[in-house]
């Protein structure tokens, strides 16, 4: 009889011990998930986002962060801020599509500041190659890796000013590990970075950083970061690129209203 009740015991506790385990576990995922949205609500496309958009987002933010592996380099530690600032550009530019766009990213590398890659260049001429170390902020290789410095990220959430590293390098990963699209929509990007050269050349003052000039990857990259950046103003002053980028991430960021104005 004693040994019976010693064994009752034993099991009650076992029992009583793994439903503490699992409040405690819930208890954890429930306040890691309060804290992420905290973090989001601080980030500056936030207050526009309509709400539907911020529940599908706050849910990609958690998968991004479950699925892809970030590893920090040059000594810098990775927080869970750290994991959501970018997890949440990344998905902002997504966001229009319902299927997983992700998996051929193996993972995220953050360096503290801008880091310096070992490049070989092709005159496009000669076809004469030269190697050399360029200073990079961000880095996309092919569509394995995306590579970050952290002081970017942040300088890139201070402004809305067209210049934001994580939409420029995801949307580089989003061209090579999807490529394709519609053809209508390359033949619009190709004309529109052909009026962006000739403005160029023109000595003229271009809403778009000159930098997408260098060819059509970078245009659209570049045109990328104004769309979710500068909406507004793409759209009046490039209403066709405007509806390209519109229907091609099927988001219309110009429609969204700053709910703190
Ligand atoms: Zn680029």
């Amino acid at each position: 009889m004693m040994r019976l009740v010693i064994v009752l015991l034993i099991a009650l506790a076992v029992v009583y011990a793994f439903r503490l385990r699992r409040r405690e576990r819930t208890a954890t995922g429930e306040s890691r998930r309060f804290e992420r949205r905290a973090t989001l609500a601080g980030l500056r496309f936030w207050s526009r986002l309509p709400e539907d958009l911020r529940d599908r987002l706050a849910s990609r933010v958690d998968d991004f962060i479950a699925r892809v592996p970030y590893t920090g380099a040059g000594g810098l530690v990775i927080d869970d801020r750290m994991r959501v600032h970018i997890a949440a550009q990344a998905c902002l530019v997504t966001l229009g599509h319902d299927d997983w766009p992700f998996d051929p990213l193996h993972g995220i590398t953050l360096h503290p500041d801008e880091f310096i890659v070992h490049q070989e260049l092709e005159d496009e001429d000669t076809g004469v190659v030269t190697e050399g170390y360029e200073t990079l902020s961000g880095q996309a290789i092919e569509s394995d890796r995306i590579v970050l410095s952290w002081r970017d990220v942040l300088d890139s959430e201070a402004r809305d000013d067209g210049y934001n590293v994580v939409i420029h390098e995801v949307t580089h990963f989003l061209e090579s590990a999807h490529p394709g699209g519609d053809p209508a929509a390359h033949a619009a990007l190709e004309a529109a970075h052909a009026e962006l050269c000739r403005a160029i050349d023109r000595g003229e003052e271009t809403l778009l950083d000159p930098y997408g000039a260098e060819d059509p990857t970078e245009f659209l990259a570049v045109a990328a970061e104004f769309f979710f950046e500068r909406p507004h103003e793409l759209r009046t002053r490039h209403p066709t690129l405007y509806v390209v980028l519109r229907d091609s991430f099927r988001l219309d960021p110009a429609s969204w209203t700053d709910l703190n104005t």
